[in-house]
């Protein structure tokens, strides 16, 4: 059976370090640029999706709410 919530239960999530509420925002690393949740407090905070090759690419998965990890 597949999970039915795969996904949107990811759009609220809470910094486990200060207890801040986390938000998605596109980042990006030597590896490329990234779609994961990011702490106002503590800075990036993981990693939820694939690497795109630009800032573009990322922006539009995560505006479109469809990306893979
Ligand atoms: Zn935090």
């Amino acid at each position: 059976m597949p999970q039915p919530d795969n996904g949107n239960y990811v759009m609220r999530r809470i910094c486990m370090i200060c207890g801040t509420a986390l938000y998605l925002r596109v980042m990006s690393n030597d590896a490329g640029y990234y779609i994961g949740f990011y702490c106002p407090q503590c800075g990036p905070y993981s990693r939820e999706s694939d690497y795109y090759s630009s800032r573009e690419e990322a922006l539009y998965a995560l505006n479109t709410n469809c990306w893979n990890y």
